[in-house]
């Protein structure tokens, strides 16, 4: 098991699809704590399909850091490059000791080379780095069996790696519930008997809508996930990105519910 996770638990990672500004986090920060959930996404860089707003960048690194890591909370982003590798392992470095951080690659994030760039820099970084991977955006076992090869040949611990299942552009394949992006949940499984790692869901960029969100976290009830990677806002309607797939803080409490299951207990700080 991967040093952020146990066998009892399910991980969960929630929080905006973008960092906006400071206020929404610290909004973001105070209802998780409430939750008991103790790591927050919040992605500095975010590449669009379309031209579009590209998320804050590197000069809110240390926001992301100081609004997060002093309330308890791990926050995790997504990197696209090398040079983004190198912005997070210098920012964590400055930061101190016990500095951790969740950062992953994302599904249209499929040049090799940068890949292993990013792994060898994020291998000779601070143990508090936690690296997930996501799938491609397209349906191939060993296409995202690679991208598993490729982290590990650049001497990234695989005690420190994670996966997550966001599901695959659906191209022509049918789509009776209108997803964003189709599961594969027996794939995220055999990847993670193959690999050995923990296996987490994106339910958000499947799902693409706050409903359907809610039906697949039901629907993969029934598989091994270790965890879920949920996009949650205070202001869903006026988000800057996927304004229709995150979650009011309500809805994700309902939804906790399930993931967490009725043995549950937050534990008292
Ligand atoms: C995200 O998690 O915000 C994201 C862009 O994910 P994906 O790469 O799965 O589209
Ligand atoms: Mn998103």
């Amino acid at each position: 098991m991967n040093n952020l996770s146990s066998n009892l638990e399910k991980l969960v990672i929630a929080g905006p699809c973008a960092l906006e500004s400071r206020q929404q986090l610290q909004e973001c920060v105070q209802v998780l704590k409430e939750m008991g959930v103790t790591m927050i996404r919040a992605s500095l860089w975010k590449p669009r399909t379309q031209p579009g707003w590209e998320g804050l960048g590197w000069m809110s690194l240390p926001l992301l850091l100081e609004e997060t890591l002093p309330h308890g909370l791990v926050p995790a982003t997504e990197i696209i490059s090398a040079e983004h590798a190198l912005m997070v392992v210098h920012a964590l470095e400055h930061f101190g000791h016990d500095a951790r951080m969740i950062v992953w690659l994302g599904s249209r994030n499929q040049n090799h080379m940068e890949q292993k760039k990013i792994s060898k820099i994020l291998a000779t970084g601070p143990d508090g780095i936690t690296f997930m991977f996501k799938n491609q955006m397209w349906d191939d076992e060993r296409h995202w069996l690679g991208i598993h090869e490729h982290i590990l040949s650049q001497g990234f611990p695989r005690e420190r790696l994670m996966i997550c299942h966001r599901g695959f552009s659906p191209g022509k394949a049918p789509n009776l519930k209108g997803f964003r992006n189709l599961p594969d949940f027996e794939m995220a499984m055999r990847m993670k008997e193959k690999t050995g790692l923990p296996m987490l869901l994106d339910p958000s960029h499947v799902g693409g809508s706050r409903e359907n969100v809610i039906d697949i976290c039901n629907i993969a009830s029934t598989y091994d996930f270790d965890g879920y990677l949920v996009e949650m806002h205070c202001d869903p309607e006026n988000a800057k990105t996927d304004a229709k797939q995150q979650l009011s803080p309500a809805q994700f409490q309902t939804l906790l519910k399930t993931i967490r299951g009725p043995s549950y207990k937050k534990e008292v700080a």
